[in-house]
């Protein structure tokens, strides 16, 4: 995927390995000059660093169609991408997936979040007027503490 190989496409299909420099065929100097710049190319950084294979397959069939990644490299990268998703998700992702169900487990049973990271997943998770009904949940929660009331620690019903 550098872009100081010559790249043009060889009679075998292949892209040609030579250093674009020092390539001997004079047709690839002719095709090189056709081709846009390599700086021009897309970057996969931030699919790599979002861990968006979608992204990455995106990025990937494109290099191969405008013959920037040459097929051992593109078929490295397809087999790590079969790799990854056999894998599955990552422990964060495991992390975060159980953090919203344990979430949604609370809010069912009409307790609001109670720390700033579940308030910062509920706001990851739900719409503005589900977060607004769990800041009234919370509100009438701090109420009952506050009045030290029996039903303290439990939501008075809004509705
Ligand atoms: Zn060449």
């Amino acid at each position: 995927m550098s872009g100081t190989r010559c790249g043009a496409p060889t009679r075998g299909g292949a892209a040609c390995r030579f250093p674009a420099d020092r390539c001997p065929h004079e047709g690839h100097a002719r095709v090189r000059l056709e081709r846009p710049a390599p700086e021009a190319a897309p970057s996969p950084a931030g699919a790599i660093r979002e861990r968006d294979l979608r992204a990455l397959g995106w990025w990937l069939i494109e290099e191969i169609l405008a013959g920037r990644v040459t097929p051992p490299a593109a078929s490295a990268v397809n087999r790590m991408m079969h790799t990854l998703l056999q894998i599955g998700p990552t422990p964060e992702a495991d992390d975060l997936a159980l953090q919203e169900v344990a979430l949604r487990g609370l809010l069912m049973h009409g307790v609001p979040p109670r720390t700033d990271a579940e308030w910062r997943r509920a706001a990851e998770v739900f719409d503005d007027e589900a977060l607004a009904e769990f800041r009234r949940w919370a509100r009438a929660e701090r109420d009952d503490l506050e009045e030290g009331g029996e039903y303290a620690g439990r939501r008075t019903s809004p509705a």
